[in-house]
Order: structure tokens, then sequence, then C-alpha cells
């Protein structure tokens, strides 16, 4: 048997991650050993006995084999937080394909080399008969900074550096000659930087005072609280699912919760969609947990990142909000996580390891015994099937707790306004609407929901949608006028006339929300509008500065992108229009229908959160889409019966499993060949499989965006009732990948993927 070697990392820190001492298995160890085991090993000259953990398993050796070491035997895991670390990490290696070092990276924050915040202050040594007669001989010799210093610290045994070298004006050379005369020593404190900056928030907070402070519960609130924590108490960890529209009382919910938690000794993690981490919703958690709840997100420098942590490993905070980064805070006894708007799709990393942050919040709360709280309006396909089939509780809240009444919703067809002659973007049922607004001075918003690219055909006579025939996902328009199903690579000629109606209106739909804003103002001279697009919010407060400034009123018309159906309210806006609900619906992916119900939920929603009674206008070409008209009625259980049968007939998630394998190739010949083989060895499998095991392979095709910055991309897919089934085949691509070592192609794997390749 070939002699097996380890990569083994003996100093657990991001940056010494790259350089792994490699060590010989004993035979004894050799079917025993997998990476992410702790091991002991002899280190150094002396050979000190000492711990590791293995990155890595390989049969050659990097350098002579008559030098390396034997790894002495496996140690077990502790309860401390890094070996909880590296067993996520070792988790999340197997589960969505990368190395354990790029795992690694993943859990443990980059350290970065920046000072920690220092405060010196002067601290008296001497008794005050002893400042006294000191200060008395100072007085005789005329040293009048020594004695000035002297007599303030008569006053005060403690006082702040700068303070005395600035307002006092004392040399720090004065103050180095009462150090060595023994009067007193200056002292250097540290301190971690604390991101959470609200001072001043006295003001703020009474202003809105009344919604900050606790809140008696309402009762359907104080059933989930009690619920919950009768099960916590009882020692009993579970998922749960609370699906409430925006206004129903989650966040009081999670609030009451995780005092509960936290006056138990344990720590809570708070997961957010970077966008809608607010100010308000800060300073919600900061009146009622103070410096003890901390923040995470992309605004805050490496330092105060990596700082974060240091305070969570050191117990100075129980609370930590933010992105799906905020999951791998060092907290050393984690009790709860909350996941507030878990549908969203910014909660899948888009980089390997490509990991969900609800499936490895899953995997945090097992490590920790700790429980899980799902929160959303609109929950994701995944999280109500779970709920359906047992493996969540769910709760329900009702209720909007900030009045407002839900809008009245008309669904425009846009197929009958071209028949009456209407060639607009806006039917005549939005501009009549934007006509009334405009004149009672009320506010509305127009959304355009463009979501990457959207290539796809339809007819705006009939409103057939150009579908492949494999997988039910709409095609999307090549150049060179080819449609193309980016799943199984299925292609066909463009049309020239409507397959079904046989109108010469059909063609791809082209517009952006600065044609909007043109259009707008060429049909209501003199409005004034505000866009918000990838464009308009490329610096880093614009985002907040356009919200802020239609907030204030200081424009007619919003127009926007799926950006402005998160977040803020706008109690002003009466009006929403959604300008081709069909955007989202026809993207070319099993999620389009999930995708867009959501954003329509949303949207509508937006109207009507004040005083003033809302209405909300869908235009589509497929106005019986049930996507479009569950979502008009603001009723969830319907789309998701509807979706659900969708997902469980063709076998897409959560019915089943599906992994992308991604090929990236510099030449294209070579990177279509080597997807071909792969996929090809997938596919021997699936001949051989039970029907109950049974692996689908789709394609391999060129991926949706083919070609990047000169980088051809391939993928193909595979399907699977068992997630486990897949990591095996995983598994085993990554073993024959090791074997091929394709040098200018490379290959990564996405589970369950929220968007195309
Ligand atoms: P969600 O997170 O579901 O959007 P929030 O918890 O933010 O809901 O609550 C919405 C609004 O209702 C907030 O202004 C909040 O202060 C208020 N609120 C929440 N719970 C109560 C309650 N029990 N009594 C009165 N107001 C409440
Ligand atoms: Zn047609
Ligand atoms: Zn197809």
């Amino acid at each position: 048997m070939a002699e097996l070697y380890a990569d083994i990392i003996v100093d657990i820190s991001h940056e010494k991650l790259d350089r792994p001492f490699q060590y010989r298995v004993p035979p004894r160890l050799a079917d025993k050993l997998e990476v992410g085991m702790c091991v002991s090993v002899p280190f150094g000259n002396g050979n000190k006995q000492i711990k590791g953990y293995v990155v890595g398993l390989s049969e050659t050796v990097n350098f002579d084999p008559a030098r390396i070491k034997d790894i002495t035997g496996l140690l077990q895991k502790g309860p401390g937080s890094e070996d909880k670390m590296i067993e996520l990490a070792a988790w999340i290696r197997k589960n969505y394909g990368s190395t354990m070092i790029q795992a690694l990276k993943t859990v443990l924050p980059a350290r970065k080399s920046v000072k920690k915040l220092e405060h010196r202050r002067i601290e008296r040594l001497m008794n005050k008969e002893e400042i006294l007669s000191l200060l008395g001989e100072c007085e005789r010799k005329k040293q009048t900074a020594k004695a000035k210093l002297l007599r303030e610290l008569l006053e005060q045994e403690v006082l702040p550096y700068e303070w005395i070298t600035g307002k006092l004006g004392v040399s720090a050379a004065t103050v180095n000659s009462l150090v060595k005369a023994g009067a007193l020593r200056v002292a250097v404190m540290e301190s971690f930087r604390n991101p959470v900056n609200l001072s001043g928030t006295e003001g703020a907070g009474t202003n809105t005072g009344d919604t900050l402070a606790a809140k008696a519960l309402s009762f359907d609130q104080a059933y989930i609280v009690d619920e919950i924590l009768e099960e916590y108490d009882a020692g009993k960890r579970g998922t749960y699912l609370i699906h409430g529209i925006t206004g129903s009382g989650k966040t009081e919910v999670y609030i009451r919760l995780i005092e509960e938690v936290v006056s138990r000794g344990r720590q809570a993690i708070v997961l957010i969609p970077e966008i809608a981490l607010t100010y308000q919703t800060l300073l919600r958690f900061y009146k009622r947990f103070g410096e003890r709840v901390s923040v995470m997100n992309s605004t805050l420098s490496p330092g105060e990142k990596y700082d974060q942590c240091e305070r969570a490993k050191a117990g100075e905070i129980d609370v930590i909000i933010g992105p799906r980064s905020a999951l791998f805070t060092p907290f050393p006894d984690i009790g709860l996580i909350v996941m507030d708007e878990e549908h969203e799709g910014s909660y899948k990393s888009e980089s390997t390891p490509k990991y969900h942050a609800r499936e490895v919040a899953g995997e945090v709360a097992r490590l920790h015994n700790a429980s899980l709280v799902l929160g959303s309006a609109t929950p994701s396909l995944e999280s109500y099937y779970r709920a359906d089939t047992g493996a969540y509780r769910m709760f329900v809240l009702r209720e909007r707790l900030t009045g407002g009444s839900l809008p009245q919703v008309h669904t425009v067809d846009l197929r009958e306004e071209l028949k009456s002659g209407n060639r607009s973007i806006f039917s005549r049922k939005l501009q009549e609407l934007l006509a009334d607004r405009l004149e009672k001075g009320q506010q509305s918003m127009l959304f355009l929901n463009r979501r990457g690219y959207a290539g796809f055909i339809s007819c705006r006579s009939c409103g057939l949608v150009m579908k492949c025939p494999h997988c039910d996902v709409s095609l999307s328009e090549h150049k060179g006028g080819r449609l193309v199903c980016h799943y199984c690579g299925y292609t066909e000629s463009m049309p020239k006339l409507c397959p079904k109606c046989g109108s010469k209106y059909i063609s791809g739909f082209r517009a952006g929300t600065q044609q909007i804003e043109d259009k707008l103002k060429e049909m209501f001279p003199g409005v004034r509008t505000l866009r918000m697009d990838a464009d308009t919010t490329r610096t880093k407060d614009s985002y907040e500065q356009i919200l802020a400034a239609f907030s204030n009123g200081e424009a007619d018309v919003l127009i926007g992108t799926q950006m402005i159906v998160k977040g803020h309210d706008f109690p002003k806006v009466t009006l929403v229009g959604v300008l081709a609900a069909d955007l989202s619906l026809s993207v070319g992916d099993y999620r389009a229908g999930e995708r867009t119900f959501q954003l329509l939920t949303q949207a509508v929603g937006r109207a009507g959160r004040g005083e003033l009674p809302g209405e909300a206008v869908i235009q589509t070409y497929q106005p019986e889409h049930y996507a479009v008209v569950h979502a008009a009625n603001q009723d969830y259980e319907s789309f998701y019966q509807e979706e659900i049968l969708y997902r469980e007939m063709l076998s897409y998630p959560p019915a089943a499993h599906m992994l992308a394998v991604q090929i990236f190739a510099k030449e294209e010949e070579r990177g279509k060949c080597l997807a071909k083989r792969l996929a090809d060895m997938v596919k021997s499998m699936e001949a051989a499989g039970q029907a109950a095991d049974r692996i689908t392979v789709m394609g391999p095709t060129a991926a949706a965006i083919g070609k990047v910055n000169d980088i051809f991309r391939f993928v193909f897919y595979i399907k699977h009732t068992k997630y486990d089934k897949l990591v095996e085949i995983k598994d085993l691509l990554e073993d024959v990948l090791k074997v091929w070592a394709p040098r200018q192609e490379s290959v990564q794997f996405d589970f369950d993927p929220v968007n195309t390749l």
C-alpha cells in the first residue's frame, strides 16, 4: 500500500493557513484519518507534542521522505470555539465542495495587524502626603509644569494622558521625570473598536421612542415566544419558521427570544440581508442590549471585523447582527440563531465554497446545541416545504401591527393594451392612477423587476413565452438569433412568427429604468423623479441618500429595480406600479416563479403603509400565471401549493436536490471536452441506478453567460432525491479531477444553486 501523508496546520489562524506541515500517516491511522480531524504531532527540534488539524491528505511527499515525522495519534475534539470552527469548516468542505483551506478561510476572520485602539492614562502611585511634599519641593524650585500636574493628581488618582499633554499643556518630558521620581506611571489601556456608534441616539430615540421601547407582546407574538422557550428550557432545540408579513412583529419576537437566551448566559447571532440592515433596526437592538450588541457588515474595516471576533471571544458581547458571514462569529456558547428574510438570495455564497447560510446556520446550531429561528413574509420553498413535512415548526403572524391596509391590486393584461392600440410602457390604468397621484401630491413607485439577464422571448400579442420542451424553463436568446436552454443545452432557431397565434410581435423584452424615467417625463412634464438601480447606487452612501430624499418628499416618483422593494417604509406612497412582471417570471431557471412571487408580493405591499389606502398595478403578458395571481391576492399558501407541484413533477429542489458542476476554461474546445467527459461519467452511473435511486443529468451546455473575461464557462446539472448522493458524486468527480489534473481548466460545485451561472 502506498504511503499516506497529511497536511497539518498547527497554528489555526487565517494567515498561517497556506503553510501546512506534512506528516506521515502511520498505517494504523491510515483508514481512520479524515480531513478536519484533530491530531497530536511532534513539532520543532525538541519534538514537543502539539495539537494540529488535518487539512489535506495525499500520497505524494513534498520534501525529503527520510526527514518526515509521523503523526503521533488522534485527539478528541474539545468544547472550545476553535475545535467547533474546524468541525464547521470540515462540514462545509464536505457538503459544498472546496478545499479545507478554502473552507477554513471562510469561517476564520482574517487577522489584520491593526493596532488596537490605545488610551493612555496617568495613575498616581504616591499617597496624598507624599504628593504634597513633592509639590512643595517643585514649587520651591519653580518647576511650574511639574507642580501643575501634581496639583491635578491631588484631586484625581487617574488622569487621561491626552488631556494632560493636550489641554493641561504639560509636556511628555515632564510626565517622564515624575515617572522617574516614582510619583506616577503611564498605563496603556487597549480596547476593541466598537462599530456601533450611536452617539447622539438619545435624540433619535425620543423621536421614535414608542417604537423602540419594549412592547407588551400581542397574543400571537407571546404564543411564539412561549412555545419556543418552553421547548428550549425542556432541552429541546429546533428550527422554527415564523411566517409573517412585514410589520407583523417578527423582529420584536426575535428580540424577546434573544433576551431570554442571553439571560441564560448564552449568545445569539442575528442574520439579516445586508441591504435590510438599517439604522432603525440597529437602534432597536442597541436600545435593548446596549454595548453588548455589535454589528458585522461590509462597511467595517478588516480591523474592525477582527475586533468584533475578539470581543465575541472575550465575552464582551452577547449579540451580533450581520449578513451571512456573521455566522462565523466565534462565540463560546451560542444559544440562538435568528435568520430574518430567510428567503433572500444573498444568503447563498457565490464563491467557493458556495454555501447557503440557512444550512450552515443549521450546522452551527447543531454544534452549539442552539435553536434556529427563520423569519419571512414570503418563505423560501425550501423552508416552507420543511415546515410542511414536519422538519421545522411553523408559526404565523397575520396582522400588521403598524396599521395600514393591504392595497387594492389591479392586474393589467398587456396583450389587451396592444390590441387597443396602446404601445406605451405604461398601461392606461397606470397612466390614470399616476396622473391622479400627481394631482393629489401623493407619491408613487415604479418597479422594474429586472434580474440578471432577461434574454427571454415572448409574444406581445398572445403572451406565449418560448420554453425548453425538456426543462420547462424559458429559452434565452443568444447572439446569432438562436434560442438556448441554460440547463440542458437544447436549442432552436428564433421564430419569425409566434408559433401559437402567428403574430409578428414576438421578440425579446428590453427596457431599463433610464428609459422609463425618460418616458415618464415625456408623459408628465415637470414630474420630479428619483432613480435607483445599479448605476445610481455605485457610491457608498448613495442607496441611503436616494431613500432619504424620497422619504423627504423630494420626488413624486421613485423608479427602480428590485432594490426599491426592500427596506424602508414610505408612508406617503399610495401607488406602486410593476412595469413588467414577466421579466423575472421568464428568467431561465426553476426559481423564476418563486422569485417573481416574492418580488411582486413585496412590491405590492409597499403601497398603503401609512394612513392613506394604497393601490398597485401589475402589468403582465401572463395575467393568468399563478405567481402573478397569488401575489396580487397576497396569498402565499396557494402559491406554494402550485409551485411545489411543479418542483415535484420536474424534480427540482426542494422536492429533490440539484448539483451544478461548473467548468471554467481558457480554450473553448478543451472546456467543452472536459465538461462532456465529466458528465458522461455521471451519466454512466445514471444507467446503472435503480428507479428509486435514479440520477438525472442535464447538459452539459455553455453557461448562460458563456464567456467572462475570456474564460469560457460550461455547466451541467445532476439531480437526485438525496443530497448525500450528490455529495458522493462530487467526491468522485474531485477524485477523478485529481488524477486528470487539468491545467487550464477549473471546476466548481454549486449545490441547490440559487442563481444560474
Ligand atoms: P417585522 O419584523 O415583522 O417587520 P416588527 O417587529 O418590526 O415587525 O414590528 C413592526 C412594528 O410594530 C414596529 O414599529 C414595532 O415597534 C411594532 N410592534 C411590534 N410588536 C408590537 C407590540 N407587541 N405592540 C405594539 N407594537 C409592536
Ligand atoms: Zn402569440
Ligand atoms: Zn432544457
